[in-house]
């Protein structure tokens, strides 16, 4: 598997916070020439079924795929699951567990918001959800947006959503012992989502790295629609050290939202593991015998 493959391993679809269903998704990424797909919405492989059919059936290989929400050092960070089989019934279990709090989340949100005179967000919020049991801001985002609260999401995040603002509740996700875990066991690779995104001082994020690696997380992802070009070279070295393979995702969302196209990222930089090296086991591709049954099971 070559180095410079047009990888897009990270974006959601309307089963999350996505605005595309899977299998327009699916039909985008091969429009823009991905080589091999993943779908990652959050907490979630409901979804998986249908990418890895829609996928095969315009000859893209096709990766499961999942973004788990992780509370670690009071933050909240992703973690990125590849590659594992979706019929597991430990991820199955804890991916539920995770899911759970986001509506008792999202009541509270919009009891914060109503007192900023901002009224019936909750049910606001629900209409943009696809998945009602995976509410999230982006959901409020955009109904904010539709009321002409704000001109578009980002300023709703920075207004509203982000930790010190009046929309914003904090929430307990997994452990990072048990997100890592649930991928591993299901002979999935952990990936580290969008480092640059998180708040860590050095100190922080090097117990990150280690506690990752500690658990069994073999990937990080260093080119990502949420870093700059520094921040690829930065995270090359940083896998480099810590000897993790290197992924590589647009995080698309939609259209309208995301800086990001699907598979119009740069290339890994040179010298780094692939994480799609780790992982050639795993890929589904249209030509596998009864590929359309494989990839319902998406094992
Ligand atoms: P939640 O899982 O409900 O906390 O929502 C997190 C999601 O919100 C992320 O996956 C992004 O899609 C989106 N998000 C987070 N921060 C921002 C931001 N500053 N601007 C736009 N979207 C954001
Ligand atoms: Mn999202
Ligand atoms: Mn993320
Ligand atoms: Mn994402």
């Amino acid at each position: 598997m070559p180095s410079n493959l047009n990888a897009d391993l990270h974006c959601h679809s309307t089963i999350s916070d996505g605005t595309l269903t899977p299998e327009e998704l699916a039909a985008r990424a091969k429009a823009n020439g991905v080589e091999l797909w993943a779908l990652t919405d959050h907490d979630e492989i409901s979804g998986q079924q249908r990418a890895a059919a829609a996928a095969l059936a315009l000859d893209l290989p096709y990766l499961s795929g999942v973004e788990i929400s992780v509370t670690f050092l009071a933050q909240t960070i992703h973690i990125v699951g590849l590659g594992f089989d979706a019929e597991n019934q430990a991820l199955q279990q804890g991916l539920q567990q995770t899911r759970g709090g986001r509506s008792q989340r999202a009541m509270q949100m919009a009891e914060d918001l109503a007192k900023v005179g901002i009224a019936s967000a909750y049910e606001g919020a629900l209409k943009f959800a696809g998945n009602r049991d995976l509410i999230s801001r982006t959901h409020f985002a955009r109904f904010l947006v539709e009321g002409g609260v704000c001109r578009d999401t980002n300023e709703v995040f920075r207004k509203y959503l982000i930790a010190g603002k009046p929309g914003f509740i904090e929430h307990r996700w997994a452990s990072l012992k048990n997100a890592v875990n649930w991928i591993t066991q299901a002979k999935g690779v952990a990936v580290i989502a969008h480092p640059a995104r998180y708040k860590f001082s050095a100190n922080e994020e090097f117990a990150l790295f280690t506690e990752f690696k500690n658990h069994g997380g073999q990937g990080v992802e260093v080119i990502t629609g949420s870093h700059t070009p520094a921040e690829y070279l930065f995270y090359a070295d940083m896998a480099r050290e810590f000897g993790l393979a290197a992924s590589r995702g647009s995080d698309f969302h939609s259209p309208d939202e995301s800086r990001t196209e699907l598979g119009t990222l740069p290339g890994l930089p040179d010298g780094l593991i692939p994480v799609w090296e780790l992982l050639v086991d795993r890929i589904h591709y249209s030509h596998q015998q009864g590929s359309v049954a494989s990839a319902a099971a998406v094992s």
